[in-house]
């Protein structure tokens, strides 16, 4: 595949753009492959692309049912933050930050990462507390966070509203190398950095069963005919469930509905992600202007990738008394993914009661900003066929064993 570069848009610009070859290839499924992955979101694909470039695993299907990037990878609000506070979290989402630093330049695809700085606001003292609680565990972690007094906080970000009679803001935790990234570009680069290297990655092909022998398994059963594994790696977020049913196993998973917005563009305003946990909403601006809203998942188990009205009413009606101008914002969109979530709201990434099976999954409502991470952690674990460091600590295994990583304290939103 021929490399993007400041000299091939000159040229392509030249021809008037007719000369660009297709970003990945579209390969009918063969009868079978060393690794099967299903599911071609952000986490799935990096997988790939990190077996093939990491552990020279090439001989590799990504398997998707819709289009690449069509599930959460392409529904989220792009935050991108490793201030977490149990230490398997850290090492693993400060690894995905920091290969976001450069992950333009490794995929020749310009992801457009921003590292615009994310602000997260405490309004309650307790939630001070807790945010001081994560700032400590952060410097013991060599992450790169601090406390920041309401006075700094005006600074950051003029338009905001300190003295809420319901919502005062009393400080918070900025990590100035947080920011956002391109959804879209980041399933983009990875498939066609992966697609580069061998991987064939066949859309509209939905895994419809699991096939295994007493050694493990065997194959797929899809849309496009059966194909033959020894490894399958399951990355399906809201789907995990289902998956994991057709295998013969159960997940702990609950999939539900999270949603997000956005409003009418407007001219820059806000040039960090800001995140309110207690109100439950969290926003950035995009390139075009709008703002970037997300809100909360819904109250019950669903599989709908649509929000419901009652949550754009909420989110908005939180959010207005610390940022008064989204009052005389229209709203234009708003969207729902299905999100998987485990009781500890961190990720499992692992093996299976079933030989052969991987999984990769219960990403939640954070997952983005772990994909870089979580297909490294993912590819070494599918190559060896252990988990190494990174993935290590999220086995299912720690269910039974009790071993929890709780990070609810630093979810995105309170749930
Ligand atoms: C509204 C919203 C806002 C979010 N905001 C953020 C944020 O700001 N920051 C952040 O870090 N995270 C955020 N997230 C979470 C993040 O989007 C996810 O954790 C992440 O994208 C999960 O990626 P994935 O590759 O695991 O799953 P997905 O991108 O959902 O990919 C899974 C793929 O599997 C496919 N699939 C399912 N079943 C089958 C089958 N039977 N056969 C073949 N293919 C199948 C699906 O079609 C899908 O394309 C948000 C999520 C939502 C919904």
């Amino acid at each position: 595949m021929r490399r993007y570069s400041v000299f091939s848009l000159a040229r392509e610009a030249l021809r008037h753009h007719t000369g660009w070859e297709r970003a990945w290839r579209s390969p009918d499924p063969k009868p079978g492959y060393e690794v099967v992955i299903v599911g071609a979101g952000g986490h799935g694909l990096a997988t790939a692309y990190y077996l093939a470039k990491n552990h020279g695993v090439r001989n590799v299907a990504v398997l998707e049912k819709g289009w690449l990037g069509g599930g959460n990878t392409g529904r989220n609000t792009t935050i991108i933050r490793s201030n977490y506070l149990q230490p398997p979290s850290a090492a693993i989402f400060e690894k995905a930050r920091a290969l976001y630093e450069t992950l333009s330049q490794d995929l020749n695809f310009n992801v457009m990462f921003s590292p615009r700085g994310v602000l997260m606001l405490a309004q309650t003292e307790h939630e001070l507390r807790a945010w001081k609680r994560t700032w400590y565990a952060n410097r013991l972690a060599g992450i790169e966070t601090e406390m920041v007094t309401p006075a700094r906080i005006r600074e950051i970000v003029p338009a905001i509203n300190l003295a809420g009679p319901r919502y005062p803001v009393l400080g918070g935790l900025w990590q100035a190398p947080g920011g956002t990234a391109r959804h879209d570009a980041v399933a983009w680069g990875y498939a066609r950095a992966a697609s580069d290297m061998g991987v064939d990655i066949i859309q509209n092909c939905e895994v419809t069963g699991i096939d295994r022998d007493p050694e493990g398994v065997t194959g797929v059963r899809t849309t496009k005919g059966e194909i033959a594994c020894r490894k399958l790696c399951i990355v399906v977020a809201g789907s995990s469930g289902v998956l994991a049913e057709m295998a013969g196993f159960r997940l702990p998973i609950e999939s539900l509905a999270l949603q997000a917005l956005v409003s009418e563009p407007v001219k820059p305003a806000i040039d960090c992600v800001i995140m309110a946990n207690t109100v439950h909403g969290y926003l950035s601006q995009s390139d075009k202007g709008e703002m970037v809203i997300g809100g909360g998942t819904d109250g019950f188990n669903n599989y709908t990738q649509r929000g419901s009205f009652h949550h754009v009413e909420e989110t908005l009606r939180a959010l207005i008394e610390t940022f008064p101008m989204l009052s005389r914002l229209k709203m234009l969109r708003q969207w729902g993914g299905i999100v998987d979530m485990t009781g500890d709201r961190s990720p499992i990434i692992g093996t299976t009661p079933v030989p052969g099976i991987f999984v990769n999954c219960g990403w939640g409502t954070g997952g983005f900003k772990a994909i870089p991470g979580s297909g490294w952690a993912c590819a070494e674990m599918v190559a060896k066929g252990t988990p190494g460091d990174l993935a290590g600590p999220f086995g299912l295994d720690r269910f039974t064993e009790g071993r929890m990583i709780d990070e609810s304290v630093a979810a995105a939103v309170a749930h």
